[in-house]
This record gives structure tokens, C-alpha cells and sequence, in this order.
């Protein structure tokens, strides 16, 4: 008897979205299993932040289909609510709320008994290195700080899928390094699947098990980073990953 296949994560299938008669996505397919997490890259303008806004649910396409654990959550008729997804957001811009600590922060979205919560969240501080922070208020906390909260509270529900638009590009430079590998190192302990949407081709060869390269609303290339990098699939390409520091 063979086994049953685990569906990916995530799955898209021929997404495709129009603005004033203007394909932004265009045929975007791809899977993403447990654990892994895959990067949009391209440059600014390519339709990175209209198919992770199609895959929370807060917009919706025009064509194409979205599975979240084998399960359809989206066509062009049936639509399940952004909140009902079980997906995870995390935006360039933290958004934490500033009348609330950090440890209420990170216990905003969380179910359960205050027990459980208050277990969640401290075990959530501790990876994120933040406890003697836990009744601190967001004003107090550095900028990279903030990003752990931030990250903290993402992860906080336990979301399958968790979707990053550039999420590190608030940051002064010369900490994103050290917060892009603290980051990866707890996404892959939580076994989160991740779709983390960036311009930087560094960031995507740092952080990413698979690179999805788009230009013009359409991916061009796809594979692990060293393949991209080692066999990029035209001059543009090339030219893009040249300028990696
Ligand atoms: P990226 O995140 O890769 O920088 P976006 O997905 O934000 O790109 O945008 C892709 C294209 O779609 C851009 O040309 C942008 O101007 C356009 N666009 C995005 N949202 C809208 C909208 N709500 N109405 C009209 N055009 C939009
Ligand atoms: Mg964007």
C-alpha cells in the first residue's frame, strides 16, 4: 500500500490579477511545503505585494485557484475569509500596537486559557530573547526589537503559512544580516511555511530553500539559490543577481 502524498502547505495555482485592464500577476503557480520557506524576488513593481495581498485574502483574483493543505480556500467564486486562513502576516511596516506591552502584543491573536496564553507567549519571548521586555511598550524597543515582537506575535497562533512582505527593510542596515539569520532560525524551529516577498537578491540567496524570480508579474525562473545564481535564465537575470554583496 503506497502511501497517501502530504499536500504542500501551500499551493497557487494560476493566479492572475488585472488593474485597469493591466495584468499585474499573470499565471503565478507554486507550492510550498512545511517547513521551507520560499522568496518572491524581482524588482519593485513586479507584482510581489498583489500576490501575497491575493494569498492573505484581502484582495482577490481575477483568475486562479489557492489551496491550503490540499483544502481550497479560494476560486474566483468561493472565498474564505483573511481571518479564517490560517495564515500569518507580517509587513515591512511592524504595526505593533502602541498602547499595548510587548507581552500583550504578542498575545493579541492568541485563543485559549490565560494559562496557555501566558505559556505561548512566554515561550515566544524567550526565542526571540525579549522576556525582561515582556511590560515594556513598543516606544521603548529598538527598531530591531520591535521586529521580534513583531515576528513573536506572527508566530504566536502556531499559522501554517506565514507571508513576510519586506519585512526587514525598516532596518538599519548593518543589523539585517544578524536579524535575517535569527529570523530564518526561528521560522524553521516553528516548521512554518514562509513566503517572504523581496527586491534584495541577497536576502533571497540568505534566507530562501527555494527563489521564485519575477518580472512583470510573471515568475521567470525558479529553483534552490545556488542554482539561480550559478545558471541565471537570461542576461536580465544575470544582471540582477550581479550586484550581491
Ligand atoms: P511589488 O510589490 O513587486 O513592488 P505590487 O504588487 O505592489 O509590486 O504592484 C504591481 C503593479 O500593480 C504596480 O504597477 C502597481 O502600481 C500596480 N498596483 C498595485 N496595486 C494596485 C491597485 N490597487 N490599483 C491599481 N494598480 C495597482
Ligand atoms: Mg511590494
Amino acid at each position: 500500500m503506497s502511501a497517501t502524498p502530504i499536500p504542500p502547505r501551500l499551493e497557487v495555482q494560476s493566479l492572475r490579477r488585472v488593474f485597469d485592464g493591466q495584468p499585474v500577476v499573470e499565471d503565478v503557480s507554486f507550492a510550498i511545503p512545511a517547513g521551507q520557506v520560499t522568496c518572491l524576488l524581482g524588482p519593485s513593481g513586479c507584482g510581489k505585494s498583489t500576490t501575497l495581498r491575493m494569498i492573505a485574502g484581502v484582495d482577490m483574483q481575477d483568475e486562479g485557484r489557492i489551496f491550503v493543505d490540499g483544502k481550497l480556500i479560494c476560486d474566483t467564486v468561493f472565498r474564505v475569509p483573511p481571518e479564517r486562513r490560517a495564515i500569518g502576516l507580517m509587513f515591512q511596516d511592524f504595526a505593533l500596537f502602541p498602547h499595548l506591552t510587548v507581552a500583550e502584543n504578542v498575545a493579541f491573536g492568541l485563543k485559549g486559557s490565560a494559562s496557555e496564553k501566558r505559556a505561548r507567549v512566554g515561550e515566544l519571548l524567550g526565542k526571540v530573547r525579549l522576556q525582561r521586555h515582556a511590560n515594556s511598550y513598543p516606544h521603548a524597543l529598538s527598531g530591531g526589537e520591535q521586529q521580534r515582537v513583531a515576528l513573536a506575535r506572527a508566530l504566536a497562533p502556531r499559522p501554517g503559512i506565514l507571508l513576510m512582505d519586506e519585512p526587514f527593510s525598516g532596518l538599519d542596515e548593518r543589523l539585517r544580516d544578524d536579524i535575517r539569520d535569527d529570523t530564518l532560525a526561528l521560522l524553521k524551529d516553528e516548521g512554518t511555511a514562509v513566503l517572504l516577498v523581496t527586491h534584495e537578491p541577497h536576502e533571497a540567496m540568505r534566507m530562501a530553500d527555494e527563489i521564485l524570480l519575477m518580472r512583470a508579474g510573471q515568475i521567470v525562473q525558479r529553483g534552490a539559490p545556488y542554482n539561480l545564481y550559478n545558471a541565471p535564465v537570461d542576461r536580465a537575470a544575470a544582471a540582477f543577481f550581479s550586484d550581491i554583496n
